[in-house]
């Protein structure tokens, strides 16, 4: 069952010297019920852009997100705040997401009492049962973030968007900010937690090793538009899109046989995105028609992949 529908949503940031940046561009995406999905691109290519749009912490310029059915974007306010109990994210930051002057009890529970769920008795009960959850000690209510690493103040977070029960969950970077040693733990957390609670997560990292031990599919990013999109491991595994291949070859395997391509030049400025297809100033198999014409979304054999290489 389609939990969340995403239909061609756009995002136009309008600079000062009335300059455009065009950050999100026809991005369409669709989640299931208990299903997690990637996004993965380098920074500036509209993944955090997208997971906001789709929540409306930033309002989209254009497109529908379809949440059960029924779009979000046209929402007013008060018609939103419901929603928003379905609806949770998780930062990347989990010194700047949380309210150094409360205790984590409050932290935690503070949704709850936002959304006027139970009475304050129910809440500190349900608190409770969410330290457990996330793997923090009961006596973790009485004390504040700052007391905390940082890989239990991510637990504080996920905790903290557990709270109302969410039906989606974006997770933003999620542990970009820990330790490597750190990160597996909290990855490992959020994806028994996704299975345990059969939570939908749209899990956004520039790391495809983050992202393959998570996601079902992966949506692969660049200048504001989705290039490929299939099964994780059909795209770890095969990876179409000239891009797709140069991220995964970034990331060293043992026993490694592929010639790695090293991407040439830098992202281009999303103010002023390359004509065609976006990626061609960096493409190693650029030709022509790339130049002139940007090529759609297709279905392909495998997933969808956006190049001239593949039937249009
Ligand atoms: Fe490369 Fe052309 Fe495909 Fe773009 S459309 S990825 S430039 S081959
Ligand atoms: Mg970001």
């Amino acid at each position: 069952m389609t939990l969340l529908e995403i239909k061609n949503l756009s995002k136009i940031y309008h600079g000062k010297n009335g300059a455009k940046v065009q950050a999100l561009s026809d991005v369409s995406l669709d989640i299931a019920a208990g299903e997690v999905v990637g996004v993965v691109g380098e920074s500036g290519c509209g993944k955090s852009t997208l997971g906001r749009s789709l929540l409306r912490l930033i309002e989209p310029s254009g497109g529908q997100v379809l949440f059960e059915g029924q779009d979000i974007v046209p929402l007013k306010k008060s018609a939103l705040k419901p929603m928003r109990r379905d609806l949770q994210i998780i930062f990347q930051d989990p010194f700047g997401s949380l309210n150094p002057r409360h205790k984590v009890g409050k932290v935690i529970g503070e949704p709850l009492e936002v959304h006027g769920i139970g009475t304050k008795q129910q809440r500190q009960e349900k608190v409770r049962e969410l330290l457990d959850l996330v793997g923090l000690p009961q006596n973790a209510i009485d004390r504040h973030p700052h007391e905390f690493s940082g890989g239990q103040r991510q637990r504080i977070a996920i905790a903290r968007a557990l709270a109302l029960d969410p039906k989606l969950i974006v997770a933003d970077e999620a542990v970009s900010a820990l330790d490597v040693s750190i990160q597996s733990q909290i990855i490992n957390l959020i994806a028994k937690l996704q299975k345990q609670l059969n939570i939908s997560i749209l899990f956004i990292s520039h790391d495809l090793s983050v992202i393959r031990h998570v996601s079902d599919r992966i949506a692969i990013m660049y200048l504001g538009r989705i290039v490929e999109m299939g099964e994780t491991e059909e795209v770890m595994q095969n990876p179409q899109h000239p891009y797709t291949q140069s991220l995964l070859s970034a990331i060293p395997r043992v026993g490694e046989k592929r010639a790695r391509t090293v991407l040439a030049g830098e992202v281009p400025d999303p103010a002023n995105p390359p004509s065609g297809c976006a990626f061609h100033t960096r493409c190693p198999k650029v030709m022509d028609v790339c130049k002139q014409t940007r090529p759609e979304l297709k279905a392909q054999t495998q997933g969808a992949v956006a190049c001239h290489l593949f039937p249009q």
